[in-house]
């Protein structure tokens, strides 16, 4: 039962969001009538009463409780003192979570759609910008009017951009509007080992007959076709029956036909028969948004500026951008500190180049010293005129404001005692807002500091 209560789960959050929270959970078993689940600590212990229990609670209905009841229960502390959520694992290629394995059930009926169709895939769910918005437009279009707009649709585009999102919002649309279509979702890698599997058990005719009477075919990374001259040929077969009855194919690679190596010349020319779109990596206030919904989603409320901060640190691929703020929320409501910029700053430095966004004593000195226009060793020097003493007290404030060095440490890296930087930094805490060239310094220095450059 517990093998089906995480099945369950699995198939209704995001693989990231199982994998911070639920993979490090245990089963204790039964007791008193309810499921009692082992979580590390009272901060995850809160977490899944406020977030997981309905969930958990519905897994249980669904196997057939009458009256489902879920407790949870901090385990002993064990020897993980440094409570980082554990790493997503890479997701399988072409295959969304919840896709039965290669296989599978061997005919399609329209309520099949439901278990091969991920529902957080939907065009609700899709973040549109300038990355995408010909693809959004494109697979809208196709949804609206399948067979009739583009055919194929053909998209392209690096991995974790929404290729498979968007596919998959087509047919959960033509799922709603017209109930009665016949709706095939696959991989390239399942529609090859079904093949294989088939003429094996001797089964090609009803293999041809599931792929070729379907109203909607989407056939998820193409890309994989290169080389397999028998799957080629099968899809050849496929798409012109398909094709000749007016029905909707859409396929997804991760290069345009031309650039697929070894793909028959017979197969390209028929996959540029329709239109071709890309998707292009997101640009920030894209990837801002895409957060954004992620949070409101989750039911997470977290600053924006911590969310600009994970949009920077994450430029490429959207599916990373989603296991980052997972990352940020579990290791802030592990450890029990609200969300801030520092807090992602920590929670993301193992994974992601740290350098970009740790603030060290020596950057602070550095910058100071370039905004004053004079060399780092003066400042650190023992000069005490006012030139020199202002950018020395600016710098040991704002080490003090951006770093997590005590007070002798500071003191320390500029030859002093804790004492006076303790006096500066309540000298210029206090000038702040009241000498107008001081609070522009700081100001422009900390925003330098603390924001690293945006690539656009
Ligand atoms: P691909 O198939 O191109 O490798 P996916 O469709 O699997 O990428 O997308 C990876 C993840 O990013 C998914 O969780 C998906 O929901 C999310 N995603 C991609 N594009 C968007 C978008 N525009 N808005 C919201 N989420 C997106
Ligand atoms: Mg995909």
């Amino acid at each position: 039962i517990w093998a089906d209560v995480l099945g369950y789960v699995r198939k209704n959050i995001s693989e990231v969001e199982y994998h911070t929270w639920f993979a490090p959970v245990k089963n204790l078993g039964v007791q008193d009538g309810a499921l009692v689940i082992g979580v590390r600590n009272s901060f995850a212990q809160e977490w899944f009463r406020k977030h997981y229990l309905e969930l958990l609670e519905d897994a249980l209905r669904a196997l057939g409780a009458q009256n489902p009841q879920v407790s949870f229960q901090v385990l002993p502390a064990a020897q993980d003192a440094l409570l980082l959520p554990s790493d997503p694992p890479p997701a399988p290629p072409g295959r969304p979570p919840g896709r039965p394995p290669a296989g599978g059930p061997p005919t399609g009926l329209p309520t099949e759609n439901r278990k091969t169709l991920n529902p957080k895939y939907t065009f609700e769910n899709f973040v549109v910008g300038p990355n995408n918005n010909l693809a959004h437009a494109a697979a809208l279009a196709v949804a609206e009017s399948p067979g009739k707009a583009y055919n194929p649709l053909f998209i392209y585009g690096d991995v974790g951009l929404g290729k498979t999102h968007l596919m998959h919002a087509v047919g959960h649309y033509i799922m709603e509007r017209f109930p009665e279509k016949r709706i095939e979702y696959v991989s390239t890698e399942s529609f090859t080992n079904e093949l294989i599997n088939a003429i094996r058990d001797d089964k090609t005719t009803q293999f041809r007959n599931r792929y070729r009477s379907v109203d909607l075919l989407l056939v998820d990374d193409i890309q994989f076709l290169a080389g397999k001259e028998r799957t080629q040929e099968e899809f050849f077969h496929t798409f012109n029956a398909l094709y000749e009855n007016h029905k909707q194919i859409i396929l997804s690679s991760d290069r345009p036909p031309k650039d697929i190596q070894t793909l028959e010349g017979r197969l390209r020319s028929r996959f540029e028969w329709g239109l071709i779109t890309d998707i292009q990596s997101p640009e920030f206030e894209t990837r801002v948004a895409i957060l954004k919904m992620n949070a409101e989603h989750n039911r997470i409320d977290i600053p924006q500026e911590v969310l600009e901060l994970i949009a920077r640190q994450v430029t490429s691929n959207i599916r990373e951008l989603e296991g980052a703020l997972m990352r940020v929320v579990a290791f802030a409501s592990l450890n029990s500190v609200p969300f801030s910029r520092a807090v992602a700053a920590k929670a993301l430095s193992n994974v992601f180049a740290p350098q970009e966004v740790k603030v060290e004593m020596m950057d602070v000195l550095r910058s100071t010293a370039a905004h004053f226009n004079m060399p780092p060793d003066v400042i650190r020097g023992s000069g005490r005129v006012r030139e020199v003493v202002v950018p020395r007290q600016v710098a040991m404030y704002l080490i003090r404001e951006l770093t997590d060095h005590s007070l002798p440490e500071i003191g320390q890296f500029f030859g002093r005692d804790h004492s006076t930087v303790m006096h500066a930094v309540s000298k210029v805490t206090e000038q702040l807002g009241k000498d107008p060239n001081l609070t522009a310094s700081v100001d422009a220095l900390r925003r330098h500091l603390q924001d690293v450059e945006d690539e656009e």
